[in-house]
């Protein structure tokens, strides 16, 4: 019988009421393995009456305990990885290992939160005018919400509770309605580590419940992560409400292949960063720009061979190299890009589309594809496919290498790869994209760093993790002190100055 997933509220499973129910799917099989439940507004409004009851014995708890809490996190993280690892991998499609990676770089996360007494330390001036001393606090905002994609069920998770907890906050999560189980198991870790029920809660659902986080008044922040179209309405309609807001939206991320680039390198980076995950990556590489007719050849001829040898498998394998796609609308929808590229006058080199894994007919799998000679008008170089979809547009020099990230509309991750020094500098300083790799292929800055892109891919002035994430989760408040110890002033009725 098919399973039925719970929301976790006030510290525990809750079963959802509204009746409302989606589909999660095995893709490796294609089999319907569980019904997730689908929020109402009543079922949020409860989980938010959880949060801001908890919320300032939590805030009160001093920061070094509650990195304890967050240490102990980490450990049970740490001890449950291959059950978290296979269930991740089975709701999502991505290979074990990967699944893995995707723990592990939200993990690292909860690592960096580990330290918030030290990141919560304000600024002091002693002495900023006669008996004046000032000094900042950071303090946190109260309810805090989170709006996940399917994509990284474990990763962007944490990268949102750790420190919106480590910060005092009480935290709604509201996953993919496509794999939630996983957070649902790191709720249940949270508890297990030692955090008071209503700090963390998981809501499942789908517009209705994104809806009534973005209008509830107790809900202090929302941070977003998934396609541009939702997190520009996300932005939007949570900001109207007065709400701090930052939304990260989706991606088409160029890896420039300059001339005297290691092409042997180059292929496999590109094979790894396009075709890992099934592409299905915020910062895979969805497009290659080679400089010159001569390095494209050479690119070529290393790339079609390995994407024809690429190693597709189930989920719970070991050694495949991608898995299936989420589901079957998404699988359709990539492969109809494929099909508009061909339309367009793209050449296709590799083509994957009738790819079948054996044993796993009804599964959700395609083989990786290739475009040559795509150009800037087409959809296939606009849209962002999120799929095992790579095209090459060709450059003529440099300077077109350059143009073609900084005038897409998505800037979210861009890289070059290069032996050349004073073009990887002046590309880094000049490029119009948020996250730069210089032959790195998926440059995504570790969890003391911030993560974030620019343009269609990121709506909002701060970053995910790092510094920035502790300056979303608190809000600053300034002291002036003045201990006058005798001095007798009559009344001012200038503004005070330094002059
Ligand atoms: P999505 O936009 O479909 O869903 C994201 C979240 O929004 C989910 O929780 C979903 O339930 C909710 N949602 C969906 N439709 C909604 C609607 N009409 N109104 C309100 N809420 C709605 O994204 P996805 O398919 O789950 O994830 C893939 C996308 O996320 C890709 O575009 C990818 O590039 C992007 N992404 C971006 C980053 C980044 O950091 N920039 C990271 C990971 C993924």
């Amino acid at each position: 019988m098919t399973k039925t997933l719970t929301h976790f509220i006030g510290g525990k499973h809750v079963e959802g009421t509204s009746g409302r129910f989606s589909d999660v799917y095995w893709p490796m099989t294609g089999e319907v393995a569980a019904r997730c439940p689908l929020a109402s507004k009543t079922e949020l409004a409860t989980a938010v009456a959880n949060a801001k009851a908890a919320q300032p014995a939590w805030a009160a708890t001093n920061p070094q305990r509650r990195a304890r809490v967050m240490m102990k996190f980490v450990e049970l993280i740490n001890r449950d990885m291959d059950k978290l690892a296979d269930v991740l991998a089975r709701e999502h499609g991505k290979v074990l290992l990967d699944a893995k990676g995707d723990i592990q770089r939200g993990l690292e996360v909860a690592e960096f939160a580990c330290g918030i007494p030290h990141l919560l330390k304000g600024e002091y001036t002693d002495g900023a005018g006669p008996a004046i001393d000032i000094f900042s606090m950071r303090q946190p905002l109260g309810v805090v919400a989170g709006i996940t994609p399917f994509n990284f069920p474990a990763m962007i998770p944490l990268w949102k509770l750790a420190p919106a907890i480590a910060c005092g906050n009480a935290f709604i999560l509201k996953p993919s309605e496509r794999d939630p189980s996983v957070p649902l198991m790191l709720a249940e870790l949270m508890m297990e580590a030692g955090l008071p029920a209503g700090i963390l809660n998981v809501v499942n659902g789908d517009k209705e419940s994104v809806d009534a986080i973005l209008d509830h008044e107790d809900i202090m922040a929302v941070g977003f992560v998934g396609s541009t179209d939702i997190a520009a309405y996300v932005y939007a309609r949570a900001a109207s409400t007065g709400k701090r807001v930052q939304c990260f939206g989706g991606a088409k991320n160029h890896m420039i292949v300059m001339p005297d680039a290691d092409m042997e390198l180059a292929a496999n980076a590109l094979i790894g960063a396009g075709y890992g995950s099934a592409g299905e990556r915020c910062m895979a590489i969805s497009v290659a720009v080679p400089v010159g007719d001569k390095a494209a050849d050479a690119l070529l001829a290393k790339l079609i061979p390995k994407i024809e040898a690429l190693k597709i498998g189930p989920s719970t394998s070991l050694d495949a190299d991608m898995g299936p796609l989420v589901t079957k609308a998404h699988l359709e929808k990539v492969k109809s890009y494929v099909e508009i590229g061909l339309q367009e006058g793209a050449t296709l080199k590799v083509d994957g589309r009738s790819f079948k894994m054996q044993g796993y007919e009804n599964g959700f799998y395609m083989g990786g594809c290739l475009f040559d000679h795509v150009t800037p008008e087409m959809r296939i170089y606009k849209e962002e496919i999120f799929g095992p979809v790579l095209a090459v547009v060709r450059a003529k020099d440099y300077a077109e290498a350059l143009r073609l990230p900084s005038e897409h509309a998505y800037g979210n991750g861009v890289a070059i790869f290069t032996r050349d020094g004073d073009a990887a500098r002046d590309f880094a300083s000049k490029v119009n994209v948020g996250m730069v790799g210089i032959n790195v292929p998926i440059p995504v800055p570790l969890a003391y760093h911030t993560f974030g892109g620019w343009k269609k891919s990121g709506f909002g002035d701060l970053n995910q993790h790092g510094p920035d994430s502790i300056r979303f989760y608190t809000k600053t408040k300034t002291v002036t002190t003045r201990w006058p110890s005798g001095i007798k002033e009559g009344a001012e009725y200038v503004i005070p100055t330094m002059k």
